[in-house]
Formats: structure tokens, sequence, C-alpha cells
């Protein structure tokens, strides 16, 4: 290190504590880039990477951003999940002798944005820690750095219900120990594709006892105290408005797991994975930024409590009935700020003088907010309003203090109003004076030379002048005015009395526009005082906006107000919600859904395409919107509280493990028999399709059976395995309905409505003919399907051989098959077997197997002996 120049030495010190960030180090106008973070950051910002010499023998990689546009180049890294730290000179570089002092004032991740366009206005960026506790108990907090929001919970489950958490929250970073499990940290980078940080220290600063004072418990300290303690350590300022740590509890809100999430595509789709198409696209309604991110954390998180699931329902259909006062409400909130944002950025000392302005005119409509939601005459309503604290010495201050249109920089003036401030005043009133006794010079001048073009001008090198236009210097006697400057057409003079006004007038200039600076920043320092009130008023501001964006959408769509029941579902003229808006809802045909009397389980056929997918993801939606307090898309809805939805539905791919879709398929199967209880929603889409027909079908009857004889959760079950519906004979619970479908001219028509009952048949062949596959192919499959029709209706797996074999070779390999008793049921067909091995009994397979797999070069004789006898027994 010693061969570098002092100043590269500096870097590189630096650089060794930041080493997982890119290094933005201040040279004079400029943030440099060095060695390894010049040559990435010049191929990632696309910038011109460059070199410098810096004392050692090679030249030194550099690329560099100028200081006024950084902000633009530090978004793009952070939103591509890099880490930026920022280093300043931290002493006057005239003051100082050899390299000025330089040290890193902030370290901004994924997480701890402030602003910039990596944020979106309508959605929380989450910060998270987790802490493993133990085998199955891990502490998971999130703190939003803009808004000042902190959570902690503690999970006992497996790891997936962490991911499961951070997922929803959808986090950006997550903050770890360096010792936590291997597996749980790569699950966290693959299932949340958050970037990773560390923080070993885990102990509160007392500074931040009022934020955590009432946490019970060690647990959740820790997690808190290791979130907290890496915000301290990256932003290095106040962190004034970190609002008071909520403890939650993850059964106190309605618990859908990733996959559901996912596949229910309540905030983002599945494919696109934007916000576009899902539930909260269709429900925002919203229309503040606060609103916006309280509807999608009520998406997130939906009730269990019935009375706190009624005072939402309540507030809406009287904000739904009170249409003038609803539009009047909504044309209100428009005029409202981000608060809670704005109060993040008070902390941070990011404010201008507009934002102040901006923030006086959000406060300036809390009044009329107020009187709105006080005069709807509904319990909760006066409540809220009750508690709204319209901060009205906050908003004196600023109307006092902050001029109307103050411009954006608070370092130039002009943003303190007269008569706030004495000696501000004081000065411009010499300011103000000295210029009209200028323009009074001015006057008396002409008058006196008889110039009439005379006139007074200013600019910043020669101050204050003269100028007379060269065709009137005849009219100008000799020595009247001192020459200062000459110009092609004119000439510039002073007088000694104007340069006496002219230093009064400067001089009162400068320590106005100081003045200001200062007073600005202590109205600044003092709007920090008021961010709990501005806080706490944002909360009740968000609410009454996400209720009204229920009321707005309810009656919009024609939704009704759904009512409780213990344990029945009936659904009348229910809707898929984002599925009838795209498509137009004079084309969505409405559907009914019954489980009463005991029935829990409805067992749905009908051909693919035909809807029935869309119609057990409508019951889902309904239920969960039934519990975030919005209205539902039907004309009758009772439903029961769900305490949790589950759902098996397509073919998700997994990015937690990798697994494969069968496994995938499995796993999601287990999640829901496993936690599934009677007051839980089950959604099981054509399970056991992703493995052979025997096979599938033999697992999706064992779980039918499992959910009617043990969990008696509400279960809607698609299938294609037509057998299946005999199961109705034999389960009571259970109930046959199929989605309707007729032929008109040889072609399927598909109707979209459910009935009761099974359906009649599959209809595969014609969805394939709509998918435009070879007609002669489509003729094929024709001929193939009656031939099995005439016979044995069940082996399917005969249909995947039969495409590469003549017709009397199927009918031959059935025939065989009948005789060959011993096939098992779970056997695993592939499709590319040969017939001999298609009649292969199950242990003879595994002779072959274990046969194969030999090693016998490695073996002993004895060993191969052993072997053979075990072989043996098997066969017999
Ligand atoms: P399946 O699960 O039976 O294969 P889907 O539920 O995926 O079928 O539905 C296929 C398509 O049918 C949907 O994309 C939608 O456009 C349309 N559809 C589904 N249900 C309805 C309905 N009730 N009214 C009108 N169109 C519907």
């Amino acid at each position: 290190m010693a061969e570098y120049t002092p100043m590269i030495q500096q870097y590189l010190k630096i650089k060794a504590e930041y080493k997982d960030a890119f290094l933005f180090f201040r040279l004079g106008d400029f943030y440099e880039m060095f060695f390894d973070d010049a040559v990435k950051a010049s191929r990632e910002l696309e910038i011109t990477l460059t070199s410098r010499e810096g004392g050692s023998s090679e030249r030194i990689p550099m690329c560099g951003v100028p200081h006024h546009s950084a902000r633009n180049y530090i978004d793009q890294l952070v939103q591509r999940g890099y880490k930026v730290a920022i280093c300043e000179q931290t002493e006057d570089p005239k003051a100082s002798k050899g390299v000025v002092r330089r040290e890193v004032v902030q370290l901004i991740t994924p997480g701890t944005v402030m602003d910039g366009k990596g944020l979106d206005e309508k959605e929380n960026n989450f910060l998270a820690s987790v802490t493993q506790f133990g085998q199955d108990a891990f502490g998971v907090s999130f703190n939003d750095l803009t808004t000042g929001e902190n959570r902690v919970t503690v999970i006992t489950g497996n790891k997936n219900d962490v991911i499961n958490e951070l997922y929803s929250n959808g986090v950006k970073e997550v903050v770890i120990s360096e010792t936590l499990d291997e597996e749980m940290r790569r699950s966290i980078i693959e299932g949340c594709h958050a970037t990773i940080s560390f923080e070993e220290e885990t102990t509160i600063d007392d500074g931040f006892f009022n934020i955590v004072d009432h946490l019970n418990h060690e647990k959740l300290l820790v997690t808190f105290g290791r979130l907290l303690n890496y915000l301290q350590k990256t932003q290095k300022r106040s962190l004034h408005h970190l609002q008071s740590v909520h403890h939650y509890y993850a059964h106190q809100f309605m618990r859908i797991d990733l996959y559901s999430k996912r596949n229910l595509e309540l905030t983002e789709t599945i494919r696109s994975k934007g916000k576009k198409g899902s539930l909260l696209w269709l429900l925002d309604q919203t229309i503040t930024a606060m609103g916006g991110r309280l509807l999608k954390q009520w998406i997130d998180r939906p009730l269990i409590s019935h009375d706190e699931i009624q005072q939402r329902l309540n507030m809406v259909e009287t904000l739904r009935s009170q249409y003038f006062e609803r539009h009047e409400l909504r044309e209100i909130l428009k005029e409202v700020y981000d608060l809670e944002r704005l109060a993040g950025r008070v902390a941070f000392g990011n404010v201008n003088a507009r934002d102040l302005m901006q923030l006086r005119k959000s406060l300036e409509q809390i009044p009329a907010v107020k009187k709105v939601i006080s005069e709807l005459g509904n319990a909760y309503a006066t409540n809220l309003a009750n508690k709204i604290d319209s901060l009205d010495d906050l908003t004196q201050l600023l109307n006092s203090s902050i001029k109307e249109n103050p411009p954006l920089s608070i370092k130039d003036g002009d943003i303190i109003k007269d008569g706030f401030n004495e000696t501000l005043d004081l000065y411009r009133d010499a300011s103000r004076n000295g210029k009209t006794w200028i323009a009074n010079l001015e006057r008396q001048e002409r008058e006196k030379t008889g110039i009439k073009s005379l006139k007074i001008g200013y600019n910043k090198i020669f101050g204050y002048y003269i100028e007379i236009t060269r065709a009137n210097l005849i009219h100008l006697p000799e020595g009247t005015y001192e020459r200062k400057q000459t110009l092609s057409n004119a000439e510039r003079f002073v007088t000694p009395e104007l340069k006496e006004k002219e230093t009064l007038i400067l001089e009162a200039e400068e320590k106005i526009v100081q003045l200001e600076y200062e007073i600005f920043v202590d109205i600044r320092e003092q709007v920090k005082e008021y961010i709990p009130r501005l806080q706490s008023l944002s909360k009740i501001i968000s609410e009454v906006d996400v209720l009204q964006c229920f009321a707005t959408i309810s009656e919009e769509r024609h939704y009704c107000r759904p009512t409780f029941s213990e344990n029945e579902i009936f659904i009348k003229d229910g809707r898929h919600p984002v599925v009838e808006k795209v498509m137009n809802s004079q084309e969505y045909v409405p559907n009914d859904c019954s489980m009463r009397d005991g029935r829990h389980l409805l067992l749905i056929t009908g051909p693919n395409m035909s809807g029935k997918s869309t119609y057990m993801r409508q019951v889902a939606l309904t239920a969960i919107l039934a519990q975030i307090g919005c209205f539902v898309p039907a004309t009758e809805a009772v439903l029961p509280v769900f305490d949790q939805v589950f759902t098996r539905i397509g073919a998700a791919d997994d990015l937690i493990s990798g697994q494969s879709t069968f496994m995938v398929e499995m796993l999601e199967a287990r999640n829901a028999i496993v936690h599934a209880t009677q007051k839980s929603l089950i959604l099981f889409d054509e399970i056991g399709r992703g493995t052979s027909t025997y096979d599938g079908m033999a697992l999706a009857q064992a779980i039918i059976e499992y959910i009617h004889d043990n969990l008696g959760a509400k279960t809607l079950f698609s299938t294609h395995y037509h057998e299946l519906t005999e199961l109705e004979q034999s389960l009571s619970q259970l109930k046959n309905i199929h989605v309707s479908a007729i032929e008109e001219q040889g072609k399927v028509v598909f109707l979209h409505k459910i009935n009761e009952g099974a359906a009649d048949k599959s209809y595969g062949i014609h969805v394939a003919e709509l998918a435009e596959l070879p007609p002669s192919l489509i003729n094929r499959a024709r001929e193939i399907l009656e031939q099995l029709e005439q016979g044995d209706k069940k082996p399917t797996v005969i249909i995947e051989k039969a495409q590469n074999s003549s017709p009397s070779s199927v009918t031959q390999v059935k025939e065989e098959i009948k005789e060959e008793s011993q096939l098992s049921f779970f056997e695993q067909t592939t499709g590319n077997e040969t017939k001999e091995e298609v009649l292969l009994t199950k242990r003879e397979k595994q002779v072959m197997q274990i046969v194969k797999s030999l090693n016998l070069l490695d073996m002993t004789p004895l060993e191969a002996m052993n072997k053979l006898y075990e072989i043996q027994k098997k066969l017999k």
C-alpha cells in the first residue's frame, strides 16, 4: 500500500470497511470510483472508464459522476440491489494540510433508500432482519425507513414460513448474522430476491427506549436490535422518526402462504410480476400515497376478528351510500401530500421549503376531512374523526413562516415571509430602501441631465452603474460621473454615493440569504417535534382513504356486503373480480357456490378452459375481500371467517428450492393438509396431474378422503379424473358440480356455468382443436378415443402409448394389461417403455434396478453372493 499516493491510501482504507458497496469517493465536484468498483460501475452505469496515476507503477482504473447528478446514478445501482457508500470531504480543503479528511456519511442500500426513483409511492420499502433462535423459531422484524414503521414477530415453524413473511412484505434487503444457517440464507436470496447484509450487534441504545419499552420478550428485542443497529451504522444520522415497534402475531390475521398469495395474484400477477392484473390493481382507488401503501398491507393481512371486519364494512357501507360526502372526501384527499414519508424526510433533514409549503397545504385540508367523516353518522367514523389532530399549531407555524411559492434551493433566500423574523425584516428594509433610493436616483439624474434613456443597472461583476447610450454622451458634461466600463453602444458610470448604497444593499442581501437559511433550518428542527403527531395523523388519513376506496369500488362494480356464518358458504352470482373487470362485465357468467348442511367438499369436473380454476379463485378472492372489509363481487354472500387459505393451482415454478413441479405440487398439498383446520379454505386444482394417471388418481382420491374424514376444511377440488365423481356415493360431505359445455356443430362451446352433478365428457380433443393442432392429429385422436370408449375406459396410460402404435396393438396391450394383475396401481410409467417393460411386475423392476446399479468391480465375492441371495429372496 505504501507505494500508493496518500489519497489512494486513504481511499483503500475506507474501501476496506465497505467491501460490499460501491464507494462514491468525493473529489471536488465529482464522486470518483477506483479499481474494481470503477470497472464494474462503468459497465453498470454506462459511463466512461478512465485511469489515473496513483503512485504505483500501474495506472488505476477510475470513473466518476458529477456530484450534482449523482442521485440518478445512485438510484440505478440501488435499484439493481447494490449498496452505495457516500464518502464526503469532512473538512475544508483550503484549511487542510495534506490529504483532506474524508468519511462515509451514509450507506444507501436497497432497504434504506429515502427518496429517488427506486421508491414507488404506493409501496412500502421494507428492510427486514431475521434471527434464528434454536431449530424452528425465528425472529423477524421489519422497518420502512421512509415512513418510520417498525414491526416485529416471532415465527415458530419452518423456514418457508419465514420466507413467506418476508416475501409478502416485499422486502428488498434482509439483515442477518454471519452465523445464520446457510440454507436459510440461500432461501432468502432465492425466495425473496433480497440483498443480504450482516449485523452482529443487537443491543438497543437507550435513546430508542421509547419505541421498544413495551416489547416484553428478549427475542423481540434481539431481533429488532439487529435491524436498528444496522440502520444506525448505515445511516449515521437522526432516526427521530422511527415509530413505536409493533409486535404482531401471524395468527392475528388470515394466513395465506407464499404459494397461495402468488397463485391468487393478490398483489402481483404470476406472469409479469407486475401490479397490473392483480387484486391490488383492481381495488386501488386510493387517492393518497399513504392510503395506497395501507391498502397493500391490508390485502396481505386479511382480518379474522369479526368485530374489526364489521367495523370496516360498516364504514364502507356508510361511505358507499353517501355519494356526495364520499366525492367530497376524495376531492379533499387529492390535496393531501404523503405526510408519512415527509415526516421521515424531516427527520433526515432532507426537506426543502417547497415540501414544507406542501405540508402546510395538506394540513389545511385536515379540518375538512374531519368534518366530513364526523358527519357521516357512523360510530366508527365518528371515533376516527375524534382521533384526528389537525396540528393547527404546526399549520400556524408554517403559515406564518414559509412563503407561498418558495424556490427549490434552501440556500438562495426568498423562502421566509415578511413579519416572521425581526432581524430579517430589518435587513429587508435596508435592502428595499436602498433599492428605492436607487430608483429615485435614476429619476433625479434623468431630470438633471435631460437624458431620458439614462438608466441604472446592476450586474454581478461591476455592481450598480449608470448607463448612458453613446448617442447621448454629448449631453453629459465631462466629469459628471466616474467612468467605469465602455460598451460598443454605451458607457457605464458610477458615483461615490451609488457605491456606498450598493455596499449597504449587498451586505443586507448577503445577510438576508444567510439568515433565511438559518431560520429555515430552525423551522425544520421545530417540525421534527411534530413527527409523532404527523405519523398518527397519517395513519388515520390512510385508513379513511382505504375505506373510501372500498366504498368507491363496491359501488362502481356493484359489489354486495357479505354476511358471516359459523360454517356455511353461500355465494349467489359470484364473479371473479379481476377477470370480470378485464373481460367486460356483460360477458362474465356469474356463478353460485353453496356449501351447506355439512357439505364442505365440492368436486368440480368439466372440460379444460371451461372456467374451473377461475371459479375456485373467485371463491377465495371473495373470502379475502370480505375479510379485508370490502364488499364482494356477488349479489349475496354468506361466508365463514376463514383462518387460512390454501391453494394448489396450476404449475407454479418453485423459486425457493428448485424442486420439480410435481414435488412442488405435493409440498403445497402437504402444507394444506398439515395446517388446515375446519375454518380453512382449500383450493386444489387438478391435484395429481403431474404424475402418471393411476398414481395421480390414487393420490387425488386419497387426498379427498383425507380432507373429508379428518379436516373438514371447506374445499374446492377440481379434477379431470371422471372416475372420482363416483366418490359422491361414499363420501357424505362431498358434492359433485361441473362446468357445463355444449357441443354445437361438432364444436365445443363453454358456457362457464357451474351446475350440480358430474360432467359427462372431457372435451379434451375439442380443446386441442381450439388450440389448432393439425386436423389429421385431431382425427386420429377421435379414432383412438372411440376405440377406447368401446372397451375398458380406465387405463388411460394406454393413450400415452397409443400415439406411436397401431390400433390393434392398443387393444392388444390393453388385453395384456388386464391379464397382468400384478401391475401396481402406483407404478410410474413414462410412456417410453417397451411393451415388455409395461408388463413387468413392480418387484421384477426393482430387481432389474438393483442388478443394473451393482458395481461388480468394487465387490468382493462374498458381497456378490450376499447380493445374489437378497435378489433371489425378493423374487421368491
Ligand atoms: P379451467 O380451469 O377449466 O381450465 P379457466 O378457469 O382457466 O379454465 O378459464 C379459462 C378461461 O375461461 C378464462 O381465462 C376466462 O377467460 C374464461 N372464463 C372462466 N370463467 C368464466 C366465466 N364465469 N365467465 C366468462 N368467462 C369465463
